[in-house]
């Protein structure tokens, strides 16, 4: 039992490779600023999507609201990746929150291999986007937003919320939505010189009500065109929240 806690321990820390070891400085300001779990549950929900449980006493009494944000430790430095808990259980001290695995980063490798048993540090829950006032939403996302989603439909259950997300994979993300019981969310693929961002936009203006509340979330230069085209048929601002999840060529973002 302790030799396979030990491997677990060392197996956390080996998120960032190519970062130099942490001195006892850091060490102790990670012990001050982070908060300590314990994965308890991994779940592939599809070949590129696995779905994280955390557990411990730190999760206990947060505050957490849907569409907050965890940032998590990738073991040497103060580097972290960021996630969205899909739920929060601030009575039993746990949490989930769903990654998809884009492939080709050391964070990739790491959730993709990942175990029951090993310790995860980080910070949060942290406000991102407020999901809780929106009177019609409407979410355009993509792969990094099926947590986003699901913690949307438990928010606003009545609201009917509207989806659609821009992916790679049109076959392996609706089975992921299925099986989150995102049934209804429309699917687009994504393709090169973002030409699908056009008919995207057309399909949101389509089920757009005069009180919709837009979301937009995931990849930067795809909200920024839509936001575009949403604000060029009228839509002000004001029925807009947007959040970049990540950037072509941009590390880490958030
Ligand atoms: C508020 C917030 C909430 C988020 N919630 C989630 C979530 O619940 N689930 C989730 O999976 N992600 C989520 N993300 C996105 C996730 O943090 C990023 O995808 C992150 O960059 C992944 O880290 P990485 O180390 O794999 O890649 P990085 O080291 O950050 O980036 C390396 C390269 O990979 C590219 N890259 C990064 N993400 C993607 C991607 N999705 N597809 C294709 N290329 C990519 C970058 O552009 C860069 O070129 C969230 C981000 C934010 C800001």
């Amino acid at each position: 039992m302790s030799m396979h806690s030990t491997s677990n321990r060392q197996e956390s820390q080996d998120i960032s490779q190519e970062a130099p070891a942490d001195g006892a400085f850091t060490r102790m300001l990670k012990r001050v600023l982070l908060k300590q779990a314990t994965i308890s549950s991994v779940e592939k929900l599809g070949a590129q999507y696995v779905r994280i449980r955390l557990q411990g006493d730190a999760l206990r009494d947060q505050n957490w609201t849907p569409g907050d944000k965890i940032q998590v430790s990738l073991g040497r430095g103060f580097e972290n990746r960021t996630y969205t808990p899909v739920s929060w259980d601030a009575a039993q001290g746990c949490a989930e929150f769903i990654v998809y695995l884009h492939g080709g980063t050391a964070t990739c490798a790491f959730f993709d291999r990942v175990q029951p048993g090993i310790p995860l540090s980080f910070m949060g829950p942290r406000s991102s986007l407020e999901l809780t006032r929106l009177q019609q939403p409407l979410l355009f996302g993509d792969e990094t937003c099926l947590g986003l989603a699901a913690a949307l439909v438990q928010v606003q259950p009545h609201a009917g919320a509207a989806m659609v997300f821009e992916v790679d994979d049109i076959v392996q993300t609706s089975q992921v939505l299925r099986a989150l019981g995102l049934r209804d969310a429309m699917v687009v693929r994504r393709q090169s010189g973002d030409v699908h961002l056009a008919q995207v936009s057309e399909a949101i203006l389509r089920v757009a009500l005069p009180d919709t509340g837009f979301i937009l979330a995931g990849r930067a230069a795809a909200i920024q065109a839509i936001k575009r085209h949403l604000n060029d048929a009228g839509v002000s601002n004001r029925s807009i929240k947007a959040k970049a999840y990540w950037a072509a060529g941009k590390r880490g973002l958030d």
